[in-house]
Parts: C-alpha cells; sequence; structure tokens
C-alpha cells in the first residue's frame, strides 16, 4: 500500500494540500508539522514519496529533505525560498522537483507532480547509450521519477527488447552508438509502435544542434542535448510521458458511450470480431434490453431514465466483470461470454436477471424497479453477424413471452 508523507507546517497550507490530495492523489496521506514529526513518521511507515517545505520550526534550512533522501524517498520541494543557492544544492541533492509557492497554481502543480510520479511507478524505461557513465546517470534521474529502468549499449539490442516487450513506455536513445545509431533506431520502432504506445526522446551531444530537429523528423517525441540539468531531464521525461497518457485518454474516450462509461457499439463489434477470429473455445452473446424503459422516462422523466442507465450499467460492470459489456443502444446492451457454453451464459444471465428484478434501482429522488429482457446466443462457427442475428431473435421471444426473462436462441421457442 501506498502512502504520501507532507511536511509543512502552516495550517493554511496544509488544509489546501490536503484538499488537492483528496482530488487528485487516491492514496494515504500523512501530515507532519515539523522534522521531528516527520522523523517520527517516517520510522513507523514506509512512503512512496514525499512533499516537504524547507523551513520548518525546528529544521530552518532544509534539513527535512535531507531526511526523505536519506530514506530514499523521492521528494518534491515546495517552498517559500527563491534562494537560488539553495534550489541548485536541493536539485543536486538529488529532490524530483523545486516548487516555489507562489499562488494556488504552484500547490496545483506539485500535487499533481506527486499524481504523475505514482502513475510512473514501475512503468518500464529503457535507455540505450554506449557509455556507462551515462547511462548510469539516466538511471539515477529515472529512478528518482519511480521508473524501472533497463540499460543496453547499442540500437540493435533496443529494438529487440522493444519488439519483444510491450510494457516500455519510454525509450531514451543516444545518437552515436555502435551497431545502430539512435536515429536508425527511432525509425525502425516506430514504424512498429506508434506515438500512443511508446514515446522517445532523443539525445545527442553537444554542439550538435541540427541533431535534435533530425531526431524529431525520425520519430522523437522530443530530445535532450547533453549536458543537462537534472531539472530539465525530469521536466522533458514527464511532459513526454503526460502526452502519452493524454493520446491514450482520447483513445480511450473515443471506444465509450458518454453517458455510462460502458464500450460503444463500434468498438464491441470490432473487438467481438477480433475475439472470435482468433479463439475457439466455446463462447456466447447475450442482448440485453430494458423493458418498458419509456415508462419510466415518462412516469420519471428523463434524468431519472439517465441515472437509471447508468446505475444498471454499474451492475452490469460489476457482475459480468471479467466479460467485454457495451452499449449499444439506447437501453440495450451488449454481453460478450468468452470461455462459456450455452447452459453456464444461461445460468449466469437469468441469476442476474433475477437480482436486478427484487433490487431498487436508486434514481436520484426515486426508487425505481426495473427488469431486463435477455436473448443469448452461442457461437457455431458461423458469423459474428449471425451471432448478433440469433441473440436478438432470442430477445425478441424473451419480450414476446412477457419480458422479465432470458431466451436462448435455438430453445424451441423460435422453432
Ligand atoms: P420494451 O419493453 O418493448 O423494450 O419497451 P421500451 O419502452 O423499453 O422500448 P422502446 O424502444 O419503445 O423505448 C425505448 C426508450 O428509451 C425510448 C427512448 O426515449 C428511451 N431512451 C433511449 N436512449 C435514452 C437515453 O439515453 N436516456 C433516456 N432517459 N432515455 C433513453
Ligand atoms: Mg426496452
Ligand atoms: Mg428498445
Amino acid at each position: 500500500m501506498h502512502r504520501v508523507l507532507m511536511v509543512e507546517d502552516s495550517k493554511m497550507v496544509q488544509q489546501v494540500l490536503r484538499h488537492l490530495a483528496s482530488q487528485y492523489l487516491h492514496i494515504p496521506v500523512d501530515f507532519a508539522a515539523s522534522l521531528r514529526d516527520a522523523a517520527g513518521l517516517i520510522k513507523n511507515n514506509k512512503y512512496t514519496i514525499a512533499l516537504v517545505d524547507l523551513n520548518l520550526p525546528d529544521a530552518p534550512n532544509g534539513e527535512v529533505a535531507k531526511l526523505t533522501l536519506k530514506f530514499g524517498i523521492p521528494t518534491v520541494v515546495l517552498t517559500g525560498s527563491i534562494d537560488e543557492f539553495k534550489r541548485q544544492q536541493m536539485l543536486e541533492m538529488g529532490v524530483v522537483d523545486y516548487v516555489l509557492k507562489e499562488n494556488r497554481d504552484s500547490y496545483i502543480y506539485a500535487v499533481k507532480q506527486l499524481a504523475l510520479l505514482l502513475k510512473n511507478q514501475g512503468k518500464k524505461v529503457l535507455v540505450a547509450d554506449d557509455s556507462a557513465t551515462s547511462r548510469t546517470m539516466m538511471r539515477q534521474m529515472l529512478a528518482r521519477l519511480l521508473y524501472q529502468v533497463i540499460e543496453v549499449e547499442d540500437g540493435q539490442q533496443a529494438y529487440e527488447l522493444l519488439i519483444n516487450d510491450r510494457d516500455i513506455k519510454l525509450l531514451m536513445t543516444d545518437y552515436a552508438m555502435p551497431v545502430m545509431d539512435g536515429f536508425e533506431l527511432a525509425k525502425k520502432i516506430r514504424s512498429k509502435r506508434g506515438r500512443d504506445e511508446l514515446a522517445i526522446i532523443g539525445i545527442s551531444g553537444s554542439g550538435s544542434q541540427s541533431l535534435s530537429a533530425k531526431f524529431i523528423k525520425h520519430g522523437a517525441n522530443d530530445f535532450l542535448t547533453k549536458p543537462f540539468l537534472p531539472e530539465e531531464f525530469h521536466c522533458r521525461v514527464m511532459q513526454t510521458m503526460e502526452q502519452i497518457s493524454l493520446i491514450e485518454t482520447i483513445k480511450d474516450a473515443a471506444n465509450r458511450d458518454y453517458l455510462t462509461g460502458l464500450y460503444n457499439r463500434r468498438y464491441f463489434y470490432s473487438y467481438a470480431q477480433q475475439y472470435l477470429e482468433n479463439n475457439n473455445q466455446a463462447t456466447c452473446l447475450a442482448l440485453l434490453d430494458i423493458d418498458h424503459f419509456k415508462q419510466i422516462n415518462d412516469t420519471y422523466g428523463h434524468q431519472a431514465g439517465d441515472d437509471v442507465l447508468v446505475e444498471l450499467s454499474e451492475h452490469l460492470q460489476a457482475y459480468f466483470s471479467d466479460m467485454l459489456m457495451a452499449r449499444v443502444g439506447g437501453e440495450e446492451f451488449a454481453l460478450l461470454m468468452p470461455n462459456c457454453a450455452m447452459e453456464q451464459a444461461f445460468e449466469m444471465l437469468d441469476n442476474f436477471r433475477f437480482k436486478l428484478s427484487s433490487t431498487q434501482i436508486d434514481a436520484g429522488e426515486h426508487l425505481i424497479s426495473v427488469t431486463v429482457s435477455i436473448g443469448v446466443s452461442e457461437y457455431l462457427g458461423d458469423s459474428l453477424q449471425d451471432l448478433i442475428n440469433h441473440a436478438d431473435i432470442a430477445l425478441y421471444d424473451a419480450k414476446g413471452g412477457g419480458r422479465n426473462q432470458v431466451c436462448q436462441y435455438g430453445s424451441d421457442a423460435e422453432e
């Protein structure tokens, strides 16, 4: 379990940080108001990261940062001191970032940095450089940002690793390396892994400005020129990783329904198609349609109807947690049931149907009873379209048979 340590003597700032932490960090946060408190907490807990003030009543010169660093806790400094010497000293000592308390934005920035660090935690970064000194320096800086670091000495080794290990999210590559140089590596790997999957930061020696632009043209997201300051290194890495996660978020949003957060029809179809092409285990597909949903809207209003859709989606996701669930129409849902033959699928669906019919759904001001009709079909090597059509026929039977029931395709009903 991760914990955050915040050391801050001002009650007012503590309050601001507490509020921001509840917004951006979803792990426990402990506060200390002095060096002594901080030492006590560190003795009894393990901290993943720390945010510290440099000026405390019993430690006016950044002693608390020395303490957290001594215990190997990645540390962000938040301070009112604009002393440039102290700032350099702190960065050299190894603090991750040095944030000035200027206004509310600085607090937000600092807490967001902590959130990003937590997100980085354990993500793999590959460092490709033929100089051992340079690799060690980068490894230390990346470890401070909580990354897991892998090192290689040339482009070819890097290429092979990147092809085989899709968990590597960032490549930091030198330009001049034996066997395969940084440009060729960037170019070759870009054709295999897109910008939403892998970030590349090129590193070039001093006095070779044109190399930087060339790196970008070969597919790198950013570049650094040697020698670089830890702070610059840190900013470029954090920013590049944030870009990747934004692209991921956008991609995910395009695949989801805005109201319920479930996958949408398009995603469901393309996923199901791929799934059926690549698997030959028993698979079922179910279509679920809310009964008399129009009446719910008419009786309680459209907003209540929306609330029912959201609540029901949560029930569905919780119940069928390891299956692909999508909202494929207004009040219609589809479920792909892998590794599941008809008998088992029917039982699960009927249990869900029964549980739902005896639960009241909380739609804001009202508690509403909701039932669903379900049609299910089993994949028998025909097409996805057939599978869907069959489930649809079964759903029609369930509606015709009086609703609040599950019908299977191929049973007596439609013969
Ligand atoms: P049946 O039992 O035959 O399925 O009856 P039904 O009323 O559920 O089916 P019908 O297809 O006649 O009506 C579906 C209703 O769902 C009509 C539409 O206004 C409503 N609906 C579709 N999408 C939404 C939505 O996003 N929010 C809300 N509140 N209502 C929606
Ligand atoms: Mg309906
Ligand atoms: Mg309908």
